[in-house]
């Protein structure tokens, strides 16, 4: 692997291509265990990813992208992010996300009282999606 000052992030979903830019000098992702930084020459890695933001890092500017779990595997210094669904900030729709909260938070209270365990965990994947938009959305 020839040594670069920049890595490649590209992020797909099963609807096409989310995010390209190959002049990142900095990826950052939530994986299952943790938060990873991913710098130029970084050795190879492949992690499942949380639902959560992807920061990139690209001269003074840092680009965050809502990323819905999936995986990332990077290697030759190219980042490649494949999640089930991903949304740049400017792209979010915050009061779709504020009604998609608003219907998991009703979704869980009933399901609590009535013991329903996965329709509850259905609504709390739910509702770490709509939070997540609504704080990409704010970065
Ligand atoms: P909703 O209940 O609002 O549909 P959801 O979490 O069930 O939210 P998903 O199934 O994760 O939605 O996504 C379906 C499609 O809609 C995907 O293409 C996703 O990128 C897009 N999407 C979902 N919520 C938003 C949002 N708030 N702003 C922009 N795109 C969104």
């Amino acid at each position: 692997m020839a040594d670069s000052s920049v890595l490649t992030v590209s992020i797909v979903t099963p609807d096409g291509q989310v995010y390209e830019n190959d002049q990142v000098s900095m990826l950052v992702v939530k994986t299952k265990d943790g938060q990873l930084g991913i710098l130029p020459n970084h050795v190879p890695v492949i992690a499942s990813l949380s639902i959560d933001e992807v920061r990139i890092k690209h001269s003074d500017i840092e680009d965050a992208v809502a990323v819905n779990g999936g995986f990332v595997e990077f290697s030759g210094n190219v980042a490649t992010i494949v999640a089930d669904t991903a949304e740049n900030e400017s792209d979010i729709d915050v009061a779709r996300a504020e009604s998609a909260r608003k219907r998991a938070e009703e979704t869980i209270r009933k399901a609590q009282q009535v013991h329903d365990n996965s329709e509850l965990r259905r609504a709390q994947i739910s509702l770490r999606r709509a939070i997540n938009r609504i704080n990409v959305s704010k970065h």
